[in-house]
């Protein structure tokens, strides 16, 4: 067991210190050195972020998602994967700190949103448990795309979105 195996099975299949270090007698001393780091405490900060998202959607769509290890963890490894930038007008997160000191800055949903990206569904109607189907996306293309517009109309409309924020920042936007 190396320290990623020992994040995955001590955070997402929520075995335990001591199991595991009777099951890995020798590496007693690096888990406990493990549990104990910096990383270990983002990661399971991240999970437990991602996790109550998904139940937050489970709530608000009066779906049961089934929040699996396996789910939570691939939904965990598709995050720490994405760029970290909006699929519709390419916002990234850099941008959103940068966006949020300007002076002409309104949001009175800050910071619940507008401080990171959101989770998306291209399609609408499709579920959350279909991983293909997310998209990191910031709050306004989400909030103004809804249910009604599909991915390629929002494409049209992030390229417009993209231009705005270009202005705000003074930037190009790739
Ligand atoms: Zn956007």
């Amino acid at each position: 067991m190396n320290k990623e195996e020992f994040f995955k099975r001590k955070i997402f299949d929520k075995e335990s210190v001591p199991s595991l270090q009777k099951t890995y007698k020798s590496l007693s001393k690096e888990i406990q050195i493990w549990y104990k780091s910096s990383e270990y405490k983002n990661i399971q900060d991240l999970k437990n972020k991602l996790e109550s998202k998904l139940k937050q959607f489970s709530k608000n769509e009066e779906i049961d998602l089934v929040i699996t290890p396996e789910y939570i963890f691939s939904i965990y490894l598709w995050y720490t994967s994405s760029e970290k930038k909006c699929h519709y007008c390419s916002l990234s997160e850099v941008d959103l700190d940068a966006l949020r000191v300007m002076p002409d800055y309104v949001n009175k949903r800050f910071p619940q949103r507008g401080k990171v990206l959101e989770i998306d569904r291209k399609v609408s109607t499709l579920s959350y448990l279909n991983i293909d189907n997310l998209v990191l996306s910031c709050y306004w293309c989400n909030n103004a795309k809804t249910d009604t517009f599909t991915e390629n109309e929002f494409l049209a409309i992030g390229k417009i979105i993209n231009k705005i924020w270009s202005k705000r920042l003074n930037k190009i936007i790739e």
